[in-house]
């Protein structure tokens, strides 16, 4: 099964993926977390994405799709996957198309989750990218560039929206429901 989860940054996704892949068996996909890993070992991609992440900003699609395309060619996740924070730009999504081909997803999880509670969130998670003028500009790139993307899976049939609000178990049960996998 191959998933993407998409919302605003502090909607709950990346804690959701991690719970649903678990149960689902199948590898959680974080290009974020990988981007971190990268930060925090010092590697030069870390160099290079150090100064975008912490203002907020996209990291170039060349370098996140290849990292990507590394990640979802190896053994693992040859089953499917849940794709946390990929796609972003609507470059990413025909890159994912030319990768996995446009009918290659099972579905895409949307998160919706009020904007007070998303900053509050946020604020309490204490990366160092979640300062209130990161998180301001995080958002407004969100909503620039990702929502829009909402319209071609909605057009393909494959919009899943989630409520966010509800405790995390519960959520994940609503996830795992609307995947048809409870
Ligand atoms: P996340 O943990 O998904 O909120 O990602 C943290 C940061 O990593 C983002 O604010 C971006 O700077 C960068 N990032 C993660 N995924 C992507 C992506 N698909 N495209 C561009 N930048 C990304």
């Amino acid at each position: 099964m191959r998933v993407l989860f998409i919302g605003p940054p502090g909607a709950g996704k990346g804690t959701q993926a991690a719970r649903v892949a678990e149960r689902l068996g199948i590898p959680h996909v974080s290009t974020g977390d990988m981007f971190r890993h990268h930060v925090s070992a010092g590697t030069e991609l870390g160099l290079r994405v150090d100064s975008i992440m912490k203002a907020g900003d996209y990291v170039p699609d060349e370098i996140t799709v290849e990292m990507l395309r590394e990640r979802i060619a190896e053994q693992d996740a040859v089953g499917g996957f849940i794709l946390d924070g990929f796609p972003r730009t609507a470059g990413q999504v025909e890159a994912l198309d030319g990768l996995i081909g446009s009918e290659g997803l099972d579905s895409v999880v949307v998160f919706e989750v009020g904007e007070d509670e998303l900053v509050e969130r946020m604020l309490g998670r204490g990366r160092p990218d979640d300062t209130e003028d990161t998180i301001r500009n995080r958002f407004k790139v969100y909503q620039e560039q990702t929502e829009p993307l909402l319209e071609i899976y909605r057009e393909r049939g494959l919009l899943v929206p989630v409520d966010g609000m509800a405790p995390i178990e519960e959520v994940t049960e609503r996830i795992l429901s609307a995947l048809g996998q409870s």
